[in-house]
């Protein structure tokens, strides 16, 4: 089966084409600046080669859904669309209804719609591209995964906030948790990997990219995150500013005449690594270099990083009791041995020892302590994509 995943956003919508015979990548392809000047299709093949581009107005998902149709079609990937067997959706928030995927029916749309005030960017989005589908493929079964589910399992003491019990019940006001495909898919694969038994085991999943989440995760469940009601808490993101004290917003609302929706703004989008180092990116590689040309507020930004990391894995660890495997996963997390040497070497006292030669690698599957490590260290490259498709196959081969 021809498993298709979309990921829509507000102005764009990317895609995979699998074939779920061997999970092989077939195709992949974005469109960006929907409804925007400059609209264009992009798709390539599975070895990085652009195999399609359009360039034209394209005013919504409906039309990207049929542009992204048509590429398939013409790159001689697939000959007709009956060829998708499914589509499967990535849907940021499923709020408290959802812990797994499922088939999307006019019900869990109208759950999705109703979590729009928690994901109030992407719920709206993964909608169209949802709603976009059903116009243009009416009788393919479309399935939809949920970027909250995998947090579901964690225990109320987890989840709850400090404020009055009434604002649970009445909004939904708890930590949700994101990056949940991802975490499931790492903390899933890395016991595939090491040939062990996920139940008894207690393992921390450290999902660095642009944002970024841990998970605890006990006997396969997880049992605590680090984002929130929204992705805004936890750790120093590319451009979050991850956990601070709740005061700051009002503080920074009346001292700079702000209102808290501008505060909340600023916190998402002006802070973090790009805020503090001030030099006007976000990503870790230019980070990197700048500190490591003494820039001194790249280099407190790397360093406030790195400890509110050490802090956020030791809390883990004192959450369950110990620890056996620390993964680390996405852009940052596969592709910074400098990062990960350093995080780990601050566990030393538990017994942690970094192997520095085989550390020294990007983006593939590896065990980077020594043999002799308390505690095995992993880099597992994340795969949110396969993890929809499979999702997906199985819930469509139960119809
Ligand atoms: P997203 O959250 O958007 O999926 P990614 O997981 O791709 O983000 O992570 C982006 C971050 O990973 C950036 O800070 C970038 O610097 C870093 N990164 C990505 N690729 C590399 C690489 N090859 N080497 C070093 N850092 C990388």
């Amino acid at each position: 089966m021809k498993v298709l995943i979309v990921n829509a956003g507000s102005s764009s919508l990317k895609y995979q084409l699998v074939d779920m015979d061997n999970e092989e990548l077939i195709a992949k392809g974005q469109v960006e600046r929907i409804n925007i000047e400059g609209s264009n299709l992009k798709q390539k093949a599975p070895d990085g080669k652009v195999t399609v581009e359009y360039k034209e107005p394209i005013k919504d998902h409906v039309v990207a859904t049929q542009l992204m149709l048509k590429a398939l079609q013409e790159s001689g990937v697939i000959k007709s669309m009956d060829e998708i067997g499914a589509v499967g959706h990535r849907v940021l928030h499923g709020g408290e209804e959802f812990c797994e995927s499922c088939i999307i029916t006019e019900e869990v749309k109208a759950c999705i719609r109703k979590f729009i005030p928690l994901g109030p960017l992407h719920n709206p989005a993964n909608l169209m591209g949802i709603e976009a589908c059903e116009a243009v493929m009416p009788t393919t079964p479309q399935v939809a995964v949920f970027d909250t589910a995998f947090h579901q399992t964690m225990p109320p003491k987890a989840f709850m906030y400090g404020v009055p019990y009434e604002y649970y019940k009445e909004m939904g006001v708890r930590r949700y948790g994101f990056h949940g495909t991802s975490h499931r898919y790492v903390s899933k694969r890395v016991c595939e990997f090491l040939n062990i038994d996920p139940v008894g085991k207690k393992i921390i999943v450290c999902h660095l990219g642009n944002g970024s989440s841990l998970s605890a995760v006990v006997d396969g469940k997880c049992v605590d995150t680090s984002m929130g009601l929204t992705p805004l808490e936890g750790l120093l993101m590319g451009t979050r500013c991850g956990s601070c004290d709740p005061a700051l917003v009002q503080f920074i609302a009346n001292n700079k005449n702000m209102t808290p929706d501008q505060v909340l703004n600023m916190m998402n989008k002006e802070s973090g690594l790009l805020g503090i180092a001030g030099e006007g990116t976000s990503d870790m590689r230019d980070i990197d270099s700048l500190a490591d040309g003494g820039h001194e507020r790249a280099s407190l930004a790397r360093n406030m990083l790195y400890y509110q990391l050490k802090k956020l894995i030791g809390s883990y660890i004192a959450a369950m009791n110990g620890v056996d495997v620390i993964c680390f996963t996405a852009g940052i997390g596969e592709n910074g041995p400098e990062l990960r040497e350093a995080v780990m070497s601050e566990f030393a006292w538990l017994g942690v020892k970094i192997d520095k030669e085989v550390n020294n690698c990007k983006g593939k599957e590896v065990v980077i302590s020594t043999p002799d490590s308390k505690v095995t260290v992993c880099v597992i490259p994340t795969n949110e994509e396969i993890m929809i498709a499979r999702d997906t196959k199985e819930l469509v081969e139960k119809l």
